[in-house]
């Protein structure tokens, strides 16, 4: 543990009148034999799609072997969300797919989007896209993927910038919504959706998708820590028969500073999740076999008071720590237009989700980056936090990390 996130949950178990050991005792009384059998317990509707997906879903951001596929399937979970810019994932859940059985019981979804070797770290399809490039972009996937169709196509990561009609007009490019009609047509893909971590509008973007029609489900950032408008998207989706999968439900995913059993915070973040019934799923970055055993042991779990202490230790210590995903509450204050939302996004990519490269990659495609700050006198991005965040501070380390080096 970094001392100074030991001295502050030191403080806080203090207050709480806890020690670290009586906050580990309100785990969720799962061994170690049981996790390791532990397997997906329940499967939802999504929307109106006939698709039971499991509550607990594979996040193939970074994937590295096809066996991880494979004994997540042995496990239970049935979905699978990739990219073409997640590295090799879609290859390697392709050679998967290649030896699993029954096709038509695993659900894969991918995006419009490009190979990041391809695009400078702006991989998604913007407007301005044509219908056959929309095509081939799901084709070049399904290749990689070795399969003739995807359960969905995502139309992935909108409101990434401040503008709200570009990213409308991308939302509802009528090149991608004819591309999709066409693909659904030939059998190629079986349902639109669309994602969003912010950090611009992310609740009203998707609350564009919900009502247009266009969309079998949505993928909103929801987690614990103040989203307070999310809840009413989700309700007017599932009023519309529009399906919920959850991301980046662990709020930064910075439990290894804090002093619970390996698993105990994630697990109860995904019952927080799963405990809202508008949410049929939840997809989560499965990176070795022991994420399995740590994971697993949630699904089909109610969230209980313990894992609810669990999370308001973990609110209270890194309250003024963590840059709500899908906030951009300050990024009107910046007079040089410095995109704070997003290169804090980037420094959690690469501090605490271990996604080094990709974080950097994503860095250096900004426009702007942090060396705009250098003659900023008054840091208004600070005062515009409503979160009390020491932005200023947390922008020059993550330029410090973002551009260590060059980026292949
Ligand atoms: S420190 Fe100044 S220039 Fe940098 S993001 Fe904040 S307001 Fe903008
Ligand atoms: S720095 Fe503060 S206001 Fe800006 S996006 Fe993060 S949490 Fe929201």
């Amino acid at each position: 543990m970094k001392r100074r996130a030991f001295m502050q949950s030191a403080a806080l178990l203090a207050a709480s009148g806890l020690s670290g050991t009586a906050l580990a005792a309100t785990g969720d009384g799962d061994g170690e034999a049981t996790r390791e059998k532990a397997r997906v317990k329940r499967y939802s509707a999504l929307g109106k799609t006939g698709m039971r997906m499991s509550d607990i879903s594979f996040g193939a951001g970074r994937l590295t072997s096809s066996a991880l596929v494979l004994r997540a399937i042995d496990r239970g979970m049935n979905y699978f969300d990739t990219a073409p810019d997640y590295g090799q994932s879609e290859d390697y859940i392709g050679e998967a797919l290649a030896k699993a059985k029954g096709r038509d019981k695993i659900y894969i979804a991918s995006k419009y989007c490009q190979p990041m070797a391809y695009t400078a770290g702006k991989s998604h399809l913007q407007v301005g896209t044509t219908k056959a490039e929309y095509i081939a972009a799901v084709e070049n996937s399904l290749k990689r993927l070795k399969t003739d169709y995807l359960d969905a196509v995502f139309v992935h990561a909108i409101g990434e910038t401040p503008d709200f009609e570009k990213e409308k007009a991308r939302l509802l490019d009528p090149e991608m919504l004819a591309a999709t009609q066409e693909l659904k047509k030939a059998g190629k893909i079986r349902f639109l959706a669309t994602s969003s971590h912010g950090p611009n509008n992310m609740e009203p973007l998707m609350t564009e998708a919900v009502r247009s029609g266009h969309f079998d489900y949505i993928m909103p950032a929801f987690n614990f820590m103040k989203f307070p408008k999310v809840p009413e998207v989700l309700k007017e989706a599932k009023a519309r028969g529009v399906g919920v999968v959850a991301m980046k439900v662990l709020a930064g995913a910075k439990e290894g500073n804090m002093k619970f059993d390996a698993g105990q915070f994630e697990r109860a973040a995904f019952k927080w999740a799963l405990a809202h019934a508008e949410v049929s799923g939840l997809v989560i970055t499965i990176q070795s076999a022991q994420d399995l055993d740590l994971y697993l042991p949630a699904s089909g779990q109610p969230l209980t008071a313990s894992d609810q202490q669990v999370l308001d230790h973990y609110a209270a210590l890194y309250d003024t720590e963590y840059c709500r995903t899908g906030c951009g509450d300050c990024l009107g204050a910046c007079e040089q237009g410095v995109d704070v939302a997003s290169i804090l996004r980037y420094q959690m990519y690469f501090a605490d989700y271990g996604d080094e490269k990709r974080a950097m990659q994503s860095y250096a495609s900004l426009d702007r980056n942090v060396d705009a700050c250098a003659g900023c006198a008054d840091a208004a991005c600070e005062r515009a936090c409503p979160h009390r965040l020491p932005v200023r501070s947390k922008l020059e380390a993550a330029h410090r990390a973002l551009s260590l080096s060059i980026v292949a």
